[in-house]
C-alpha cells in the first residue's frame, strides 16, 4: 500500500486536532451552534483512541485495544447527540448513553471473555453501524443545505463502509484471537486513509453549514420588524422581484388614529404595546397566504392574494371594529385605540406593488378626512 500504519494513524491524529481547532473557534464565533462544540468533543475522543491504539501496536495488549474500542465506538455514539443539536438545538442525553453502552458492550464483553479478535471485529462493526446510523439522520436533513449536508451524510457512509471492509478481513484472517499479532492489513490501512478525509471533510463541512446559517439568520432578521415580529417593507418587496401583483391581489394599509396622542398621554413603552397587540390581531385575522407586514411607525399592510373588493371590504371592517372594541389596560385603567383603514385591490393584471398601495394610501387619506375609524376603498378609476 506504501503507507505504514504508524504514520496513518499519526496523519489521522494531526487531522482531528487541525479540526478540532476550526470546529472550536467556530464555535467560540456563534456558541449557540453546540453541535460544533460536541463535534470538537468528539474529535478529541477518536485523537485519544489513535493514542491509545498506537500504545497497543507496540504492547499488543488487549486492555489497550479495548480501551481504545470504546473510545472510539463512544465518540461515533456522542456524534449522535452532536446531530440531534444540529436538527433540534438539544442534546439527547438518553439515546446517547444508549449508544455508548450498545457501542461498547460487545466490545468489553469479548475481551474480558479472551476473544482480542473477535473483540476487534467488534469495534469496526460497532463503529460501521453507528456511522451509519449518523450518515442516515445527516440524510434525512438534508433539506436544510442540500449540498454539503448530502456531503456530511456520505462521508459518513464511506467510512462505515470502511470499516466494514475491516469487519470482512478481520473475520477472514483473525475471527476470534489475534494470537500476539497486530491487525494490519489493507483494510486497516485503507480504514485509516479514509478516516483522514472523511474526519476532515466532515469538520469543513460542518462549518460550512454552520456559516450559511448564520447568514440566512441575519437575512431573516434583516427581513422582520423586530418590534411586532411581523415582515417589514423590504420583504414585501421582496416578495414581488419583478414589482408587479397578480389580479385579484388586495391590499389593506391600516393606520392607527391618533397615535402620537396615545405615545403622549401613556407613554412610549405603552405605544409600543398596542403596536404589538394590532400586529398580533391582525395576524390572527389572516388567512395563511395574506402577508402582514409593518410598513413603518404606525402603519402596517395586509396583502391578500387572490381577494376581491367584497372580501378585502370585509377584513378590513373585520379588524378595524376589532381594534375599537380591544382594551388596552394601562395602570389599571382601559385605554382604546382605533385605525383607519384603505383598501385597494388589482383589478386588471400588470399593476405595480407601489400604485396598489398608493391607491390603498389614497382610500386611507379619505378615511382619516371623513373622521378616522373607518374603512374607505379606491374608486376602480383613482390611480
Ligand atoms: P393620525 O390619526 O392622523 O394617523 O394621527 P397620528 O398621531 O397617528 O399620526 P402621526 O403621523 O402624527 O403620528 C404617528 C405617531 O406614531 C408618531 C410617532 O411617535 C408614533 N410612532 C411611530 N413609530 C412608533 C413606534 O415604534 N413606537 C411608538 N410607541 N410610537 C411610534
Ligand atoms: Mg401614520
Ligand atoms: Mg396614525
Amino acid at each position: 500500500m506504501g503507507f505504514d500504519y504508524n504514520s496513518l494513524l499519526m496523519a489521522s491524529g494531526a487531522a482531528g486536532i487541525a479540526l478540532c481547532f476550526t470546529l472550536m473557534s467556530s464555535w467560540l464565533r456563534e456558541r449557540t451552534s453546540t453541535f460544533l462544540l460536541t463535534w470538537a468533543m468528539c474529535i478529541a475522543i477518536i485523537i485519544a483512541a489513535i493514542v491509545v491504539f498506537s500504545v497497543f501496536h507496540s504492547t499488543v495488549n488487549v486492555l489497550h485495544s479495548t480501551l481504545a474500542g470504546v473510545l472510539l465506538t463512544s465518540a461515533f455514539a456522542i456524534s449522535y447527540g452532536g446531530f440531534t443539536q444540529f436538527s433540534t438545538g438539544r442534546f439527547a442525553g438518553g439515546p446517547v448513553a444508549a449508544l455508548v453502552v450498545v457501542g461498547a458492550a460487545p466490545i468489553v464483553v469479548s475481551s474480558a471473555f479472551g476473544f482480542d479478535g473477535l473483540s476487534f471485529v467488534f469495534i469496526n462493526l460497532m463503529s460501521a453501524l453507528l456511522l451509519g446510523v449518523c450518515g442516515y439522520r445527516y440524510w434525512t436533513a438534508r433539506a436544510e443545505s442540500p449540498g454539503p449536508i448530502t456531503a456530511i451524510a456520505a462521508l459518513h457512509a464511506m467510512l462505515a463502509l470502511s470499516f466494514l471492509l475491516c469487519v470482512i478481513v478481520l473475520a477472514a484472517e483473525t475471527p476470534l484471537y489475534l494470537d500476539g499479532k497486530v491487525p494490519d492489513n489493507w483494510a486497516e490501512a485503507l480504514n485509516l486513509m479514509v478516516s483522514v478525509i472523511a474526519l476532515t471533510g466532515i469538520g469543513g463541512l460542518f462549518v460550512t453549514v454552520h456559516q450559511e446559517r448564520i447568514s440566512r439568520r441575519h437575512r431573516d432578521a434583516s427581513l422582520i420588524d423586530p418590534l411586532t415580529g411581523l415582515s417589514n417593507r423590504r420583504a414585501l418587496f421582496e416578495r414581488f422581484p419583478d414589482g408587479h401583483v397578480p389580479e385579484g391581489t388586495g391590499l389593506i394599509v391600516f393606520d392607527l388614529d391618533d397615535f402620537k396622542g396615545i405615545n403622549d398621554r401613556h407613554g412610549h413603552t405603552f405605544g409600543d404595546t398596542v403596536l404589538r397587540s394590532f400586529a398580533r390581531m391582525i395576524e390572527e385575522n389572516c388567512r395563511g397566504d395574506d402577508i402582514a407586514v409593518r410598513l413603518g411607525g404606525e402603519e402596517f399592510v395586509l396583502v391578500l392574494p387572490q381577494s376581491s373588493p367584497t372580501h378585502a371590504l370585509a377584513l378590513a371592517e373585520r379588524i378595524r371594529s376589532i381594534m375599537g372594541r380591544m382594551v388596552h389596560p394601562m395602570d389599571d385603567r382601559p385605554v382604546t385605540c382605533t385605525v383607519s383603514a384603505g383598501v385597494a385591490v388589482a383589478e386588471k393584471p400588470g399593476l405595480s406593488l407601489d400604485t396598489l398601495i398608493r391607491k390603498a394610501d389614497n382610500a386611507l387619506y379619505l378615511s382619516k378626512r371623513s373622521g378616522r375609524n373607518r374603512v374607505s376603498q379606491t374608486t376602480s378609476t383613482a390611480a
